[in-house]
């Protein structure tokens, strides 16, 4: 949809100069430095906000369209959370089953039709460049909340920003990529952002489920030293952030090769050993093994914390396209 929106039908009170407003957001590619000083400004802000009062008015009368074609326990919720703190509304669709997707409505006709009642959708779908195509079909702003194995761009938002509150920095950090990178739709996200603060980036993975070349290019344009290798041995020791993935088994064709890679690697206290005590273990979750409940009571576990970073990340999302913020 274009930056400004021309539709007579928008609601008063919105500050249609605001950097963000009437915006979609579909890839990491739309963020600069500056762009994600301001979407961690107001995060903050709305941390400060959600301490202080909870909840307050500032999209009173707005109202989200949440449209989820795949599972998702935290990006859904936080977004519902997030909207109902900021005082608007959510039309949940988490089971397209029961909407006229299972009658074979096609996805613009479907963002088509909730735009009529909601003024932002947030779009989750299995395929890649379905946000695009959403988008396009859309006068509404349209928020990629993972399409397929493409992007999760709000995901990586909230990452780069646990980031930086936990560690109080994010520039020129060594972080280490676990477990499925093929697949795993926020790690392609969160490498490209990265891009922006100098990382040295680490790929520990089965031979299987690498980095896609595709991402890997498009970050060593961006001048990125990366390295990849079958095991967290050797880089450990020098990690700041140690993001863990889930290994993908809905994304898989042979069902065999799932069973081949799915326990390979396992964070528990014992491996832990060996990293720094300033650093931390993220994992976008849901986990399904790969980080033993064994860990989680280290201070650099840093995984649930994180969802909670999302919420407020989220806030400010919305409060941005739609011109309040
Ligand atoms: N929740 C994340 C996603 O939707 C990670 C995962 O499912 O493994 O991509």
């Amino acid at each position: 949809m274009p930056t400004q929106s021309t539709s007579p039908h928008l609601p008063f009170g919105e500050n249609k100069n605001a950097p963000w407003y009437g915006m979609d957001i579909l890839s990491v590619k739309q963020f600069s430095r500056t762009d994600l000083e301001y979407v961690f400004g107001v995060a903050h802000e709305m941390r400060g906000m959600v301490e202080r009062v909870g909840t307050f008015d500032l999209l009173k009368g707005k109202i989200l369209a949440n449209l989820f074609y795949e599972p998702s326990t935290r990006t859904s919720s936080s977004f519902t959370a997030a909207m109902e703190r900021l005082g608007g509304s959510v039309i949940p669709i988490n089971e397209v089953k029961y909407s006229s997707v299972s009658k074979g409505e096609s996805l613009p006709d479907t963002i088509r039709t909730l735009e009529c009642y909601a003024d932002v959708i947030v779009l989750r779908h299995p395929e890649t460049g379905s946000a695009a195509i959403a988008a396009k079909a859309a006068r509404k702003p349209i928020i990629n909340a993972g399409d397929g194995v493409g992007e999760h761009p709000t995901q990586a938002l909230l990452d780069l920003f646990t980031i930086s509150e936990e560690l109080g920095r994010l520039d020129g950090l060594t972080v280490t990529m676990l477990g499925d990178l093929k697949y795993g739709r926020t790690v392609h996200s969160l490498a490209r952002l990265l891009t922006l603060f100098g990382a040295r980036l680490n790929y520990v993975s089965p031979e299987i489920l690498r980095m896609p070349k595709e991402v890997m290019e498009e970050v060593a344009d961006k001048g990125i030293v990366q390295t990849e290798f079958g095991s967290l041995e050797k880089v450990l020791a020098e990690t700041d952030v140690l993001y863990v993935t889930r290994v993908q088994k809905e994304r898989f064709e042979d069902v065999a090769d799932y069973e081949k890679v799915k326990g390979a690697y396992v964070i528990d206290p014992d491996v832990m050993k060996a990293a720094k005590s300033e650093m931390i273990v993220m994992h976008p979750l849901p986990r399904v093994g790969e980080i033993s409940p064994d860990f989680d009571d280290d201070p650099r576990a840093a995984y649930f914390r994180q969802m909670e970073y999302g919420l407020y990340v989220r806030m400010a999302l919305l409060a941005m396209v739609l011109g309040k913020a």
